[in-house]
């Protein structure tokens, strides 16, 4: 197969980094193009980014010359890490100039045509391009975004529960790393032994985005999932790693055995099984009473599985559990990555 060509939008960002990182070595997808802001155009990737990762930075990339965000990329498509300020008008930049966009950023997520994907959870939402590039007249290009990157955790273990069981309410609280507020993100003075119990507009992504996800396409109309959700989310001491725990009302009842069993045989299918960012599970299922735990469970499958642990009677409501995502890998570039392998799979690039 042909290598496509990548640029990637807000290189030098957290999310950015991680694409970078990532797409090293990866056997579909080559990085042509890095942009970010006016402060790093023009700089070698190098010397523009405050580089983050455990890894050094990829040959292939450092030397590369940053450009502005403008639709003219040598690539044959972009995956963005934006920030949320700017990225609207430039993601439909290029998606009206021809470019398929796969975002991390939230500005077009709730748009009724364009997919909130996570391959391995809604891959049939993919059809909302066909709609979109009707709707808005797009020729090759178009938008695809990924959630939130703690409702990418919450989704993924909700999944295999809606389907099996039905869902009528979920309470959620999480404890988020400082890596999701991007770099340099939140002071030490505001977070080193501390917990800070607000995080801007997250409570409301988190509670409308799952309705998205695990909505229903009928004709062309997505039918969101009318289960109610409540959240409230905290930045914790922790570098990389989203936890979260759960609250379950379920439309039919389960044991805590049922729930962990279908949590734990759940599978997207076969049509995944080539997919080079598909992990060999997608949630795994922690025995010990004590985890999952950032520090321990986020790197798991390369940072794509979602680890729940603790599931057991919630004497409230049905179930509750605890899940733990990796926030800048699963819960952003992995994902996105996922997602551009599925569309290329599919035939969209
Ligand atoms: P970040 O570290 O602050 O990076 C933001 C990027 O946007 C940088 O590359 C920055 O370039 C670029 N940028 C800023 N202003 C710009 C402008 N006017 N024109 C062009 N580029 C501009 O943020 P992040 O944490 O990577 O997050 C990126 C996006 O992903 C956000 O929308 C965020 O909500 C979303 N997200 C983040 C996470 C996470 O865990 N961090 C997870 C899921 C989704 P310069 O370096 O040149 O300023």
């Amino acid at each position: 197969m042909k290598k496509r060509t990548v640029g990637i939008l807000g290189a030098t960002g957290s999310v950015g980094q991680r694409f970078v990182q990532l797409l090293a070595d990866h056997p579909w997808f080559t990085i042509t193009a890095v942009c970010a802001s006016e402060r790093s155009a023009g700089k070698r990737y190098a010397d523009a980014v405050s580089w983050k990762q455990a890894t050094p930075i990829p040959e292939a990339v450092r030397d590369l010359p940053i450009s502005s965000c403008e639709p003219e990329l040598n690539c044959d498509f972009v995956f963005s890490g934006l920030d949320a300020s700017v990225a609207g008008e430039i993601e439909e930049a290029f998606a009206a100039a021809g470019y398929p966009v796969i975002s991390n950023s939230k500005n077009h997520r709730m748009a009724p045509d364009v997919p909130l994907l996570v391959a391995d959870i809604n891959p049939e939402h993919i059809a909302l391009i066909d709609i979109q590039k009707k709707n808005r007249g797009f020729t090759k290009g178009y938008l695809v975004t990924n959630p939130n990157c703690s409702t990418i955790g919450l989704v993924t273990a909700l999944k295999p529960l809606y389907d099996a069981f039905g869902i009528e309410s979920v309470f959620v609280v999480t404890m988020q790393a400082v890596s999701g507020a991007g770099y340099p993100g939140i002071s030490s003075m505001d977070i080193l032994d501390n917990v800070v119990p607000y995080i801007g507009n997250e409570d409301d992504k988190i509670e409308s985005e799952p309705l998205k996800i695990l909505g229903s396409l009928t004709d062309e109309t997505l039918v969101f999932a009318s289960f109610g959700v409540s959240a409230t989310a905290n930045r914790v001491p922790v570098v990389d790693g989203h936890t979260g725990s759960v609250f379950v009302k379920l439309k039919k009842p389960a044991s805590p055995e049922e729930a962990a069993t279908v949590l734990r045989d759940y599978s997207p299918g076969s049509d995944f099984a080539g997919l080079p960012f598909m992990p060999e599970r997608t949630i795994l299922v922690a025995d010990s009473p004590d985890r999952p735990q950032p520090r321990l469970d986020r790197d798991v499958h390369r940072g794509m599985s979602v680890t729940v642990g603790r599931v057991r009677k919630c004497p409230q409501l049905d179930l509750r559990f605890t899940f733990l995502v990796h926030n800048t890998i699963r819960g952003a570039a992995g994902t996105a990555i996922l997602n551009a392998e599925l569309l290329l799979l599919k035939g969209y690039l």
